[in-house]
């Protein structure tokens, strides 16, 4: 018989296989159940694998270590083998774990469990519960093909102190409460790779995540509800498909800095007690619902959505939001706009620098950036922002319902912008001299005698006024009057307001 591919492996292929059954793919438990002696073979091997390893470590011999393994009842408290209080530490290298059963003679966690302490090397798991609710346990570059679901592992000493390190997680990763919240009490992942996590009624005593700096992740689908993060929350430079958060609090800081990019991120009824930094990061879209910010909130130089259109619910949407503390929006790009709204303020936000959408952004929002410009002293921004106000109250009032108001705005935008292109007034002006001389030149007014003797007692333009067509250039002066006005707010409000 051939032996194992693996290196350092003195075990026999298994079958057709060209590793041994310790080191073969493993399939669905019902496949491999149904190929006779396939998985008692394994149970079988793996007992031999930990009899040596246990008995290099001279905790008895042979015969009573296997006698202490196959002893269902024997837990290393109450064997006679001599564990000495040493804890021993297995490592298991690249053993390719099957999906097991309960009920089945051949389940093999319950040779794992009579273990203090294992460390699980480049190992892949087709099980979805590994039950080592006694055993300290690590995982060190292993795959694992279906949804895990976690439980409060006890946490073998490790360089990170995370539990899972450089590992893969092809299914799901699944944490939850059964009636109470779960306790977690360590670290989870380390530059691990996930396809989905979804954490419910769970509270986390430690950072979920302890990646390396610079490490850069890929999370499909992640989603937290009803839990409680005790500590920081750091997942930055990852790219995530989906991110939901709900009912849950942060009491600590929670960084999503330089993340690639986050297509859906929503926030909903979440608390956040630490500040909060997202310091250029990359939101397709983002909606935060009845949220509480209590400390500094960070989105400077951060992207926010992907359509330069008018498009229904794109908006980057802060609803009744709450931030107790300092916001900084400085230098970021709301690409398909903001609706700020609704969001409860108590300090000022800051968006120096931020390129807003006004297409999906309303005229509340344009207020309270505008507000906030107002109140540090930075008028010619603040004027902007009016301006853009403006524009949305224009088209925000229909004629119908206030002709005069929306005459009022729409002249106003044709003569300066709201007062921020001084060149439109000097413009009109320019368009206007030359017709001022064409009208005036090329027109008789004597069938305007009664409306310029009306006119020429207006006492404060009477000077103004040329003879014969006074009500004509009372008209010319009202329209000069007007663009001169523009253009000097226009100018002053460039400089100073
Ligand atoms: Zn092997």
């Amino acid at each position: 018989m051939a032996e194992c591919l693996l290196e350092d492996c003195n075990l026999n292929t298994y079958e057709h296989e060209d590793k041994c059954i310790l080191h073969c793919e493993k399939h669905e438990y019902s496949q491999d159940f149904h190929k006779i002696g396939f998985l008692n073979s394994f149970y079988r091997e793996l007992m031999y694998l930990i009899a040596s390893l246990l008995e290099s470590n001279e905790v008895g011999t042979k015969e009573h270590i296997l006698e202490y393994l196959e002893d269902e009842t024997a837990s290393n408290t109450t064997t006679t083998i001599n564990f000495n209080n040493i804890r021993i530490m297995i490592v298991l290298n690249e053993i390719y774990f099957p999906q097991s059963k309960d009920i089945d003679s051949f389940e093999y966690t319950r040779l794992l469990r009579k273990l203090e302490r294992i460390y699980f090397n480049y190992c892949k798991f087709s099980i979805s519960y590994l039950d080592l609710h006694n055993t300290e346990c690590f995982f060190h570059d292993c795959k694992f093909q279906n949804a895990l679901l976690l439980y409060n592992f006890y946490i073998l000493e490790n360089e990170s102190n995370v539990l899972f390190q450089k590992c893969e997680f092809n299914d799901g990763v699944v944490s939850f409460g059964d009636g109470r919240k779960m306790t977690i009490d360590n670290s989870l992942f380390c530059d691990c790779s996930f396809n989905k996590l979804t954490f419910e009624d769970t509270t986390f005593k430690q950072p979920i995540f302890k990646n390396s700096k610079g490490f850069t992740g890929e999370i499909k689908e992640f989603s937290m509800s009803n839990s409680i993060v005790e500590d920081r929350f750091i997942l930055n430079y990852h790219a995530v498909e989906s991110l939901s958060l709900v009912d849950t609090i942060f009491h600590e800081k929670v960084e999503l800095k330089k993340a690639r990019n986050i297509v859906d991120c929503s926030i909903s009824n979440c608390n956040f007690k630490g500040l909060v930094d997202c310091y250029t990061s990359n939101f397709d879209n983002l909606f935060i619902y009845k949220s509480i910010f209590e400390e500094y909130v960070g989105f400077e130089y951060c992207r926010f959505g992907t359509s330069y259109e008018k498009c229904e619910n794109c908006s980057t949407k802060f609803e009744y939001v709450t931030f107790l503390n300092f916001i900084n929006m400085r230098n970021t790009n709301f690409i398909s706009g903001l609706d700020f709204s609704s969001a409860n303020l108590k300090e000022y936000p800051n968006f120096l620098g931020a390129k807003i959408n006004p297409l999906n952004t309303n005229k509340e929002t344009f207020r309270i950036i505008k507000h906030s410009f107002d109140k540090i002293g930075n008028t010619s921004e603040a004027n902007r922002y009016f301006s853009c106000e403006m524009n949305k109250e224009m088209s925000e009032t229909l004629f119908l319902r206030s002709p005069a108001k929306k005459t009022m705005l729409f002249l106003n935008r044709l003569l300066s912008n709201f007062g921020q292109w001084y060149f439109l007034p000097l413009m009109w002006l320019l368009i206007l001299i030359p017709f001022h001389e064409w009208v005036v030149s090329s027109h008789s007014f004597d069938n305007l005698d009664t409306l310029n003797h009306i006119v020429k007692n207006i006492l404060p333009v009477k000077h103004f006024l040329n003879k014969d067509m006074e009500f004509i250039s009372l008209l010319f002066y009202i329209a000069y009057s007007g663009l001169i006005y523009h253009f000097i707010i226009s100018v002053k409000r460039i400089t100073k307001r």
